[in-house]
């Protein structure tokens, strides 16, 4: 994928050296299977390719910040205070799209919504930010129960494939006594119910 300027400023030489700079090598490895399983899908579903290789690049940008960075971002970008309360697995995809929207200067909406939702899901969801979501969770080293399940529908329908994640990973959830994050309800409620 050559970057044509429109969503950074940077080639993708130069993303990936910023992003290698922010991520332990086995999450820089990680991102980068992301992008490819991204552009795949984005070849598939129609999707501006070059943004599904952004996104799936940067998704996990902050995921290796000190929590004290997301504290200061919440309440220097006025996001929802309750945010406080959560942890690094919330906050690296919802604060994270700020940090990627203010150190990378990455500002189209699309993209940071891919972020943004890439581990709650969202009651909404444009396409990129469903193959995001499924990229994520299928990407060639993913191995656990259900993964091939995963594989098989995002081939099929993304619709049903983010359905089968949000409900797989709310029963995960319930099972190890997590914390629910509401925007992992709004999800289950509007993906899950009526897929059948
Ligand atoms: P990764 O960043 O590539 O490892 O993957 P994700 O960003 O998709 O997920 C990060 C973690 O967040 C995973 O361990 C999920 O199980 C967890 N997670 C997703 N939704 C919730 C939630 O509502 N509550 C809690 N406590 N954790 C969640
Ligand atoms: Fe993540
Ligand atoms: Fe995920
Ligand atoms: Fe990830």
């Amino acid at each position: 994928v050559t970057y044509t300027g429109r969503y950074t400023v940077d080639s993708r030489d130069q993303l990936l050296a910023k992003i290698s700079k922010q991520l332990k090598p086995a999450r820089f490895e990680h991102v980068q299977r992301v992008e490819q399983t991204a552009i795949q899908l984005a070849k598939q579903y129609g999707v501006n390719v070059e943004k599904a290789s952004i996104a799936g690049l940067v998704h996990d940008y902050a995921k290796q910040r000190p929590d004290e960075d997301f504290i200061k971002a919440i309440k220097h970008f006025q996001l929802d205070p309750d945010l406080v309360n959560w942890n690094n697995a919330i906050w690296h995809g919802i604060v994270g799209a700020e940090l990627i929207k203010s150190e990378l200067d990455i500002t189209d909406e699309d993209i940071l919504d891919a972020v943004r939702y890439h581990t709650t899901g969202n009651r909404y969801m444009t396409k990129l930010a469903q193959i995001i979501y499924m990229a994520d969770y299928i990407e060639p080293a993913r191995d656990f129960d259900g993964v091939e399940k995963a594989r098989l529908l995002t081939s099929q329908s993304l619709e049903l494939a983010v359905a089968y994640q949000t409900k797989h990973t709310l029963l995960y959830l319930l099972e190890n006594n997590q914390r629910i994050y509401p925007k992992t309800i709004d999800t289950y409620n509007a993906w899950v119910p009526q897929s059948g």
